[in-house]
């Protein structure tokens, strides 16, 4: 019975593991929102996944509306991607040679996103989103980089800038470690800020080696570009001769088959020059992409003078996995997704509006979130004026009733197309107790 609290606050298996890995882990976890940071408590230690439940280390299941932070879009274990990992692991776990598997996977990501025509193959978002850039500058011999406030691309440093004073203004670093000369060659803009984005090219286009953006921004809460938006960026990036990278690292094979480009191109301006792609193209094992035009990838070395390469990049395993995921990625698993992703959001709706609780709903295909405040979302300072302490007791709530969110409220929810109706009404049956301990 989801409506009760089938949990404890406590988490003694948990608690001890995290005792342990703070010995020897800064924070205890390997990726910083895992700590439970901003909702406070202790993290689970998750020890199985399948379909789309996860069990952690005292024996206690949730429904998980993480899904590794987008990969699983298949669910947990999905049996075609164990069988397609098992069988290549059985053939050995890396050749550091060219291997079919890599060319298969390339092949798939070329077929689904029209403009990409070359992919070269890495193993995160995070070198994806790097390489891009270092690619576009090559390319353009200009160092100077665009992105919006609140688009995550990973821990790249000159993409960890925070905006500067003035909208023409050099970008801040946002973290020790990033040199300001990094930051300095960044431009923060605000998110769906056309005139904004004019401003800067007015006064530094011919700098400008690329826009980089969320094709539809998810790491601020999901924030779609507003009509017109991605085609202002085309329309301004190929008058100043710079190149548009569109990151959907997030969005690519999960907002839509075509990723975001599938849902709202292609465009009469053109077509984003480079693309990133992570997460769901690696079913849940480390590998990502950037690719292209052919034209700017054939800068890429061996071809070209730019240099970027991997010892495990193009990994047999990994690519398996991400092949065996895209291939389950047909679109009666999109109607699947979208149709769990709708009957989870709109129970939260409805469970909010009956308590009287502000909340906002936006959507990128079949992805979704929830922000704690009412009003449309339209860029980062939208999305951080929402409550926040809200967002943790009903977390904890939900964490009670067996419920896994994401342990932010700038998060997006995922799921998957094993959220069956069982994980779905486990969902729906949790809201209104969750909702009421928020509130207490
Ligand atoms: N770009 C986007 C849009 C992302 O959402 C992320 C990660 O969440 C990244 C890049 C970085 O990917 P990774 O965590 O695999 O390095």
């Amino acid at each position: 019975q989801a409506g009760t609290p089938a949990y404890p606050d406590d988490a003694p298996a948990s608690a001890a593991a995290m005792a342990r890995a703070r010995a020897v882990t800064p924070g205890g976890v390997n990726s910083p929102v895992r700590a439970f940071g901003s909702v406070g408590g202790t993290p689970r230690f998750m020890r199985s996944a399948r379909g789309a439940w996860l069990e952690d280390l005292d024996g206690r299941r949730y429904v998980d509306l993480v899904c590794s932070w987008g990969p699983m879009i298949l669910g947990h274990a999905h049996p075609d991607v164990l069988a397609a990992v098992t069988q290549a692991a059985a053939r050995g776990f890396s050749f550091g040679t060219p291997s079919e598997n890599e060319v298969a996977l390339a092949e798939e990501i070329v077929a689904r996103v029209d403009p990409v025509e070359q992919v070269r193959l890495v193993s995160s978002g995070t070198e994806a989103t790097m390489s891009a850039l270092r690619l576009a500058r090559g390319f353009t011999g200009r160092s100077v980089v665009v992105k919006f406030a609140g688009c995550y691309h990973g821990h790249v440093d000159a993409l960890l800038a925070s905006a500067g004073s003035g909208l023409a203004t050099f970008a801040l670093p946002d973290s020790p470690g990033v040199p300001p000369s990094s930051a300095g060659e960044t431009l923060v803009l605000p998110y769906n800020d056309v005139p904004a984005l004019e401003a800067a090219f007015a006064e530094r286009g011919d700098q400008i080696a690329a826009v980089i953006t969320e094709a539809a921004a998810g790491n601020m809460g999901i924030v779609p570009p507003d009509p017109g938006f991605t085609q202002a960026l085309l329309r301004v990036t190929r008058a100043h001769g710079a190149l548009l990278i569109s990151d959907e690292v997030m969005t690519g094979f999960r907002a839509s088959a075509g990723g975001w480009f599938g849902l709202e191109g292609p465009y009469a301006e053109g077509a984003p020059d480079l693309f990133t792609f992570g997460k769901v193209m690696g079913g849940g094992f480390p590998a990502a992409a950037f690719g292209g035009r052919a034209d700017v990838m054939a800068h890429l070395a061996p071809e070209g003078p730019v240099y970027q390469a991997g010892t495990l990049s193009g990994n047999p395993v990994a690519t398996a996995a991400g092949l065996a995921t895209l291939r389950g990625c047909t679109p009666e698993l999109y109607d699947r997704v979208g149709t769990a992703a709708r009957a989870i959001a709109d129970g939260v709706a409805q469970a909010f509006a009956a308590a009287g609780v502000p909340h906002r709903i936006q959507w990128a295909g079949t992805m979704f979130s929830v922000f704690f405040r009412d009003g449309q979302v339209r860029d980062y300072d939208d999305a951080r004026a929402q409550d926040t302490a809200a967002f943790g007791r009903f977390f904890h709530g939900m964490l009670r009733r067996g419920v896994h969110l994401p342990p932010s409220c700038f998060e997006t929810w995922f799921v998957s197309g094993a959220h069956d109706d069982e994980a779905v009404d486990h969902v729906l049956a949790a809201l209104p107790g969750a909702v009421e301990d928020m509130l207490t």
